[in-house]
């Protein structure tokens, strides 16, 4: 197996160019463990380790553009002010060891639907930055990343360089369960965003569906149900059909991890719990910026 080692971002797309079978390596806590099982045999390794361009992260007109590379502890670190939903996810990743080392780039190269990225850059309205040397950039929508179990928008000659997400303007939640408190892939996870400037809600529905997946008809339900002008309490029947209508958004699957029907219980649960957390903070006047 050849190990590629490209020093900047142009010869890492050369490379990718060149050798479309060539298989990214960020934090390869991901790869590692699939060529470790001999699930996976590529011709050769993209390490992306020393490519600089993906290991930062910047403020451009007002948005984040945060680099593929960039692990989960410096989320949690370096963004949990203007990202906080996206910082809780990155708490419940595997252990400090995963966290230092896994990426938030790594959870969208691999697509997988219980990624713990995927619902609050969902909720967020994420876009994902992509690059080939051949076709140039795309800037895709995180709702159109993903295709299908393991498989997203990214075409052979693409690398991910960075996701772009607007700083939080209201609360952010993530809530996720799982078959224990720690080192544990999402039995199903659930992340909501409030955008009060816009009089909008966003989700992200993760382990719930073949994709990570937004539920728009609860999106719109709760838009026009908040009381955003005068800020007025919740009501019981709005957070309850929120999470019926969440429920409704899934399709989830029997697996070793749970049942379809646990699932979809546990999803309208945590709906219902994170729009209760976030609109009492948004009652009480929080931004939805956790302290630094
Ligand atoms: C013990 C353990 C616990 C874990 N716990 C969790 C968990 O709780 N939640 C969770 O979501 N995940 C978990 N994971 C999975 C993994 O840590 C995450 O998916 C992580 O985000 C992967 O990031 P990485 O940088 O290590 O990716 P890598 O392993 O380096 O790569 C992952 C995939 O992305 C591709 N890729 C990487 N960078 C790029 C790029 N710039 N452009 C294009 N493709 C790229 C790779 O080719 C590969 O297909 C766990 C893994 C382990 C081993």
């Amino acid at each position: 197996m050849d190990f590629l080692r490209p020093t900047t971002w142009a010869d890492a797309l050369a490379a990718k160019a060149d050798r479309p079978g060539a298989l990214p390596v960020q934090g390869g806590t991901d790869v590692m463990v699939e060529i470790n099982f001999a699930a996976r045999r590529p011709e050769a390794l993209l390490d992306l380790n020393p490519v600089r361009e993906l290991a930062g992260w910047d403020v451009v007109d007002g948005r984040l553009r945060v680099g593929a590379g960039v692990p989960y502890a410096r989320v949690i670190d370096e963004l949990g002010g203007p990202l906080p939903g996206l910082a809780q996810a990155s708490r419940t990743v595997g252990s400090p060891q995963i966290r230092n080392r896994g990426s938030v780039g790594g959870n969208l190269g691999a697509a997988s639907p219980a990624g713990d990225a995927h619902p609050p850059l969902l909720a967020g309205d994420a876009v994902i930055e992509v690059e080939s040397a051949a076709r140039g950039v795309r800037m895709i929508p995180a709702a159109g990343f993903y295709l299908g179990v393991k498989r997203s928008a990214l075409e052979p000659d693409e690398l991910i360089r960075a996701f772009w997400a607007a700083p939080a303007t209201g609360p952010q939640y993530f809530s996720k369960v799982g078959t224990r408190n720690a080192m544990v892939i999402a039995v199903c996870s659930f992340a909501i965003a409030l955008h009060p400037a816009e009089r909008r809600v966003g989700t992200g529905l993760g382990s719930a569906a073949p994709t990570p997946r937004r539920a728009t008809a609860a999106e719109e339900f709760l838009a026009g149900e908040l009381d955003w002008e005068r800020r007025g309490p919740l009501a019981d029947s709005a957070a309850r059909r929120f999470g019926e209508l969440v429920r409704e958004a899934a399709a989830p699957i029997d697996d070793v991890r749970g049942t379809a029907g646990y699932r979809a219980h546990a999803l309208s649960v945590m709906a219902r719990r994170t729009l209760t957390w976030a609109w009492n903070d948004h009652r009480a006047g929080a931004t939805g910026r956790e302290a630094p």
